[in-house]
């Protein structure tokens, strides 16, 4: 069996996930932002050592999270430098031109309800474009719809009569979709966790259906395809699916990062600057770039860096792990040092 399926994936930023994505660590209190200024020392000339470069906030890595976390920054008048090895912002969302054609990095879907994202950017200079509602599912040597009712009535119709599940299936599809969207995300995000795939279980999913159509579509969501991710990811996701529309910007996905970018200080990003290590000494956090360089942050650190990325610079440097549960998946990794 093989399927073609639009793989919308979940905002990573989702703070009370707690098993999943992102995780946060605050290690000691901020100092008040008002108090600081960022300042960037000319290097001395006297033969001491040169002091490192001192800033408010250093974020690390420019992918979603740390644009993310360094628009909160801007809101609060925090002073930042978000520094990137990357040439460009963006992380794992990019695009390339080739030709002419705007080719995404990695096949990308941009789901409009992620609260996150309504929150954060601009819709409508995004000049979003939606793809069908629903998924094409191989199976038996042909393709099938499995679309969504209330966008898509008729082909829904042909989707109770397909082979992807019993009709039984069907309607237990339509009684999560209710479930789900008569809970707030708070109360999603808070529910009894189990694993997804106990889940569709519990709700007495056949498996049939898990295996035809949950587990190539949420698993790879999840990155997980024994989904064991959990089912509170699994509701929250099936919530904004519900809700929202699959769709791409027409520059390409990259127009989401870029968008996040210009609404910062001038001069708040840097590039081509990779950080290969971070200290604590007496609560404040410096950071060492590639080029020898050495930053120094008044205020904390903020690492926004895939996961085994984080875990290399942070290696020895918590004093306690950050949670995580495995997940089958490299996620990102946000970690907060209180300076
Ligand atoms: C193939 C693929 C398809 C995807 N499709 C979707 C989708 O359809 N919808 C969706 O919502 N999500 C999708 N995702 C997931 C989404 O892209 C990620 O969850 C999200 O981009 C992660 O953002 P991030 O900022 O946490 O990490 P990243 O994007 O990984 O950003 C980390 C940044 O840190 C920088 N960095 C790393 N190390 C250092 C260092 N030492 N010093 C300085 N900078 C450093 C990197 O250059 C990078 O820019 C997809 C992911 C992949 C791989």
């Amino acid at each position: 069996m093989s399927l073609t399926l639009s793989l919308p994936f979940p905002n990573p930023s989702l703070p009370s996930l707690s098993s999943h994505h992102h995780h946060r660590l605050l290690l000691s209190k901020p100092p008040k932002a008002s108090s600081t200024q960022i300042s960037i020392d000319s290097p001395p000339s006297n033969p001491c050592p040169p002091l490192p470069k001192k800033t408010g906030v250093i974020v690390i890595g420019a992918g979603l999270s740390g644009l993310a976390a360094a628009t909160h920054l801007t809101s609060q008048n925090i002073p930042f430098l978000l520094l990137d090895a990357s040439d460009a912002v963006g992380g794992r969302v990019r695009t390339d031109t080739v030709q002419g054609f705007l080719l995404d990095r990695g096949f990308q879907i941009f789901i409009t309800s992620y609260p996150e994202a309504q929150k954060l950017l601009n819709y409508q200079t995004l000049d979003l474009k939606k793809f069908y509602s629903g998924a094409k599912i191989f199976y038996g040597g042909r393709f099938h719809t499995v679309s969504d009712p209330l966008r898509h009535f008729f082909d829904s119709l042909q989707t109770l009569a397909n082979p992807i599940g019993s009709v039984l299936d069907k309607l237990l599809i339509a009684s999560t979709r209710i479930r789900v969207l008569t809970k707030s995300d708070e109360e999603i995000l808070s529910s009894d966790e189990v694993s997804t795939a106990e889940l569709l279980s519990r709700i007495g999913f056949s498996e049939s259906v898990v295996d035809r159509f949950f587990r190539p579509f949420f698993g790879g969501i999840f990155f997980d395809a024994r989904l064991e991710t959990t089912s509170r990811l699994f509701d929250f996701v099936f919530k904004c699916l519900a809700l929202g529309d699959n769709t791409l910007p027409a520059r390409g996905i990259s127009a989401i990062p870029e968008q996040l970018a210009a609404r910062l200080p001038a001069e708040s990003v840097r590039l081509n600057s990779r950080v290969v290590s971070i200290d604590v000494e007496e609560g404040l956090g410096s950071v060492r770039l590639e080029s020898g360089e050495r930053l120094r942050s008044e205020m904390g650190v903020i690492v926004a860096v895939e996961e085994p990325e984080a875990v290399k610079l942070l290696a020895g440097k918590l004093n306690r792990d950050p949670v995580r549960k495995k997940t089958g998946s490299e996620h990102g990794l946000l970690v907060f040092l209180g300076g």
